[in-house]
């Protein structure tokens, strides 16, 4: 179906044929293309709260918040102002800073899981230094992943698995060695009997398994915990690590991630996200015995010139403060599991193939009765109704990340006035998808 009416994005169509001079398909992170949806992507000049305008003047309400990291909503005024106060001193030192240590503080003193971390400046680079750090502190190569879970874009961790009897991943991007594939192996979601295979024919040369434990970024496949379970037994029995890749589901599904949530301990947990309160920050943490084999305590080299600048942990530090208050995650939880039914209840009375995976702030529009739990399971085809949905939002005034593989997150600022104005409107714009 082609989706034509875009009338009320001139301005981002114009800003975005400039753009395409400037930079290859004209963005600076391949999906803000709109490439899976229709019509030029929004550009946005302004957030506040729940919402943010676009250059047309149009409002919208916004559910990507910055692809997870808004957790407070735009422009929260406490990150905001403590962001302002910090910049007037300077931007960066390439010393150590106070702020430093008080947002590392604040992380340990809430998650019994880790005793030290490292800072980095975005969750690819925490993924490939937790990688490197597993290889250095294991002595071994080979890395495990999962169908469906992304890690950010680390040369060994844009691979799927080989076609046929192949064991070793191919590479989904030009440009990464062939060699540097087939030391990853690429295993689906929530198997047992594959990981089992697996790891008995191959364990002596694994380093590490890496998961999101609640993987979001192709559909939300949440996993039967006994799966996570099992993950972290088989590890323990083959010297193998286990690596939680919590850059969404970090401080997202609970203050301690989701460790916390599902009680299991992983050995290197990275984050990303919220964890910069909307600056540039990761972070790889471990018990004290993993981090001390990280440079200059141990052997693993890692570094970075802007790593933990003031500015950045500022912000990290107002908005990781504020999701430590008593009640704050039960309230995120409770208001999307209110507003998820919303949609839920209208579409199953109207008999729409229609379910919404939710869990803490997270929702994913599933086109599909099915319980999925691993990527396979997602009909590529229902992506034509996510884009009729998207396009409709766009002129109803509701922002969905612009893919229908991609999840959505309600922030703090999303007040229950405003869930139940957005849920009307996405209900209204299910009429349309499936009116046919
Ligand atoms: C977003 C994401 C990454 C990559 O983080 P960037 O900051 O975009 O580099 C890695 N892993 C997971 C699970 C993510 O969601």
């Amino acid at each position: 179906m082609e989706l034509t009416n875009t009338i009320n994005r001139k301005k981002s169509a114009s800003l975005f044929e400039e753009a395409k001079q400037y930079f290859p398909g004209g963005v600076n992170s391949p999906v803000r293309a709109f490439k899976s949806v229709s019509g030029p992507p929004l550009f946005i000049k302004e957030g506040n709260g729940c919402r943010f305008i676009d250059e047309d003047d149009n409002t919208y309400i916004d559910f990507c918040c910055s692809w997870g990291p808004l957790i407070l909503g735009h422009n929260n005024p406490q990150v905001r102002d403590f962001v302002i106060e910090t910049v007037k001193k300077g931007t960066s030192f390439g010393t150590p800073t106070k702020l430093g240590n008080q947002l590392g503080k604040l992380i340990l003193d809430n998650n019994r899981y880790i005793e030290k971390m490292r800072f980095v400046s975005s969750g690819t680079e925490a993924v490939m230094s937790a990688i490197r750090l597993a290889r250095g502190f294991t002595g071994k190569s080979k890395i495990i992943k999962f169908d469906g879970c992304y890690h950010g874009h680390v040369d060994s961790l844009l691979v799927k698995a080989g076609s046929g009897l192949a064991t070793f991943g191919v590479s989904t991007s030009a440009g990464i060695p062939e060699v540097f594939a087939k030391e990853t192996i690429v295993l689906p979601l929530n198997d047992q009997a594959a990981l089992d295979k697996t790891l008995a024919e191959y364990a002596d040369d694994i380093a590490a398994i890496i998961i999101e434990p609640v993987p979001a970024n192709n559909g939300l496949l949440l996993q039967e915990k006994s799966f996570l379970e099992c993950l972290r037994l088989k590890c323990h029995k083959y010297g193998v690590l286990l690596i939680f890749d919590e850059v969404i589901s970090g401080f997202r599904v609970g203050l301690e991630g989701a460790a916390g949530y599902y009680d299991i301990q992983p050995d290197i947990i990275t984050y990303g996200k919220i964890i910069g309160g909307g600056m540039p920050v990761g972070a790889y943490a471990a018990s004290a015995e993993i981090m001390a084999h990280i440079a200059p305590d141990g052997p693993v080299y890692q570094a970075g010139t802007l790593s933990a600048n003031p500015v950045a942990m500022a912000a990290g530090y107002a908005a990781i403060q504020q999701v430590t208050q008593e009640g704050f995650y039960e309230k995120m939880q409770a208001k999307t599991e209110t507003f998820v039914a919303q949609i839920q209840n209208y579409c199953d009375a109207k008999g729409y193939e229609v379910n919404i995976v939710t869990i803490g702030s997270i929702f994913w529009i599933a086109f599909s009765k099915d319980t999925i739990r691993a990527a396979d399971q997602i009909d590529a085809k229902s992506m034509e109704l996510f884009k009729v949905l998207h396009h409709e939002l766009l002129q109803k005034g509701v922002y969905l990340g612009p893919s229908g593989y991609e999840v959505g997150f309600v922030s703090a600022a999303h007040s229950a006035a405003d869930l139940e104005e957005a849920a009307r409107l996405i209900n209204e714009s299910m009429d349309v998808v499936f009116r046919k």
